[in-house]
């Protein structure tokens, strides 16, 4: 496990792989940056590390693009989350899951606290009348967006007034003035259920907002371990080490020691102090046009590195960061808890193309004789455990298939959900459970309740055919002999190919 403790150490692994492209060349804050981005998801091309942004040319800061986004290298398409999680650049979807479920095993360990003098994030320090957030180039990203998004890819760190619960989590925040952000906190999030507790008191909840902080940061922050949980304790078990943190200068919370920027201040709780907020595109993929008034993040100080990097994500249709770093994150404690409720499941995985609207969950191939009972019965048992929780919050449409597939090759989760799924009795449906509002199929009741009918998409066998008569994919493997397939691997650039 090779812990990367700074934006900046992640940069330097990335540039070692040759996934980092670092533009010299002026760019705009205004559109273009956001334009790049998305540009280079679609083309899975290298990170862009933007050096020379329009307006801010002599302030050294710079802007980090797709900075979890995926790879075009064929043997290290997950590279950048691998990295971010201290694994090789070459990690497979499996091995990353086992690692996140793996710290679930470990003990909690929590940050440690050090001295701010050592603390990069504290550099410089921007107080009272100073504060300015158009320091920094957060740019218009999207051409719809209503107005420059300045936390995309950074965590808000809150805790609950007695103190006991610590939350780390990542929701999107937009300029509204020099010294005000507008931010997006859905109720059922820890976020809002904290700032709940907040207003009961009739006080601003405290918040630090980290921007660049070190790359397995926002991975965690978009993890849904329950409630009360610490999310720094479990990322300190996962590196066996706990993270560094400094003191805020003006809250009495923890900040990322290497943090490129730190926003601190309190969150508004009442009615009277809002601030528009939106549109912003999401990940379903779709053009937005919502904006509503939104509680205000009023700043009392912001520190800084020299020369800092903010890291932006583009969010739209898949692949960006919602779709992998969410996706990965959420499958994993899915599939911690379906491993805890005794379920014979191998593994889960989030479809990135499919915008994280199908969850994949792989039985192993022997479910039948370990539990004896008829595939619905499994669907119903999975689909109380994943809906009902936390997890399953943003999860729509599940695909239960068997191990043989690879549930992390779209190509083949197509093929068994369009072979194996029956057309009229294949589905098993759970109807209100708390749902997500964001996928556009919703009706106006569905989204202002938060409640909406899951399905899962029954693709198992086992239950349907004996041993022998289990079907069997006609693949190159399955369907030759083993010494004719040698031949034609053997001779394949003799035939004149050169793939
Ligand atoms: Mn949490």
């Amino acid at each position: 496990m090779k812990h990367l403790r700074s934006l900046r150490e992640f940069i330097e692994e990335l540039k070692k792989i040759d996934d980092l492209q670092p533009i010299d060349l002026e760019v705009d804050w205004n559109l273009e940056i956001g334009a790049i981005i998305r540009h280079s998801y679609d083309l899975r091309a290298p990170a862009p590390l933007f050096n020379n942004i329009k307006d801010y040319e002599k302030t050294g800061f710079r802007i980090l693009g797709a900075p979890g986004a995926l790879s075009a290298q064929k043997e290290r398409q997950l590279c950048r989350m691998a990295l971010a999680l201290g694994l090789p650049a070459n990690a497979s979807g499996q091995q990353i899951m086992e690692a996140l479920v793996a710290a679930h095993e470990r003990k909690p360990l929590p940050p440690k606290m050090i001295d701010a003098s050592k603390a990069p994030c504290k550099e410089n320090i921007q107080i009272g009348d100073e504060i300015d957030l158009f320091s920094f180039p957060t740019p218009m990203i999207h051409g719809n967006d209503g107005g420059r998004y300045l936390q995309t890819y950074g965590i808000n760190i809150v805790a609950t007034p007695d103190g006991n619960w610590t939350n780390w989590s990542v929701n999107r925040m937009m300029i509204v003035d020099n010294s005000r952000l507008s931010c997006l906190i859905p109720p059922l999030q820890h976020l809002g259920i904290i700032r709940a507790k907040w207003a009961a008191l009739h006080k601003p909840m405290p918040i630090v907002l980290a921007l660049g902080v070190e790359p397995a940061i926002p991975f965690v922050g978009a993890m849904p371990l329950p409630e009360g949980v610490d999310e720094s304790h479990y990322l300190g078990a996962h590196f066996g080490e706990p993270l560094e943190v400094v003191k805020a200068e003006t809250v009495d919370l923890p900040v990322p020691a290497t943090a490129e920027i730190v926003i601190e201040g309190h969150i508004s709780v009442t009615d009277q102090d809002l601030a528009m907020e939106g549109p912003m595109n999401e990940y379903p993929g779709y053009n937005a046009h919502d904006a509503s008034p939104k509680p205000v993040f009023h700043v009392s100080a912001i520190t800084y590195r020299n020369n800092a990097i903010l890291p932006v994500v583009a969010a739209g249709p898949p692949v960006e960061e919602d779709h992998t770093a969410t996706g990965t994150m959420h499958a994993a404690e899915i599939l911690y808890n379906l491993r805890q409720a005794g379920l014979p499941v191998s593994s889960c995985w989030f479809s990135f193309e499919s915008a994280n609207h199908w969850l994949i969950i792989a039985a192993k191939s022997n479910w039948h004789e370990q539990l004896a009972i008829h595939s619905k019965d499994l669907a119903q048992k999975i689909g109380e455990i994943v809906f009902t929780g936390k997890t399953g919050f943003g999860v729509p449409k599940i695909l239960l298939v068997e191990d043989d597939i690879d549930i992390t090759d779209i190509n083949q989760v197509v093929w068994a959900f369009s072979t194996r799924a029956h057309p009229s009795h294949g589905e098993i449906y759970f109807p209100a459970e708390p749902n997500a509002i964001l996928f556009v199929y919703l009706d106006p009741t569905e989204r202002s309740t938060y409640k909406a009918t899951k399905v899962i998409h029954n693709c198992l066998l086992a239950d349907r055919f004996s041993k022998e008569e289990m079907p069997v994919k006609g693949s190159f493997e399955n369907g030759w002999p083993l010494d004719i397939q040698q031949k034609v691997l053997r001779q394949w650039e003799r035939y004149g190919y050169h793939t």
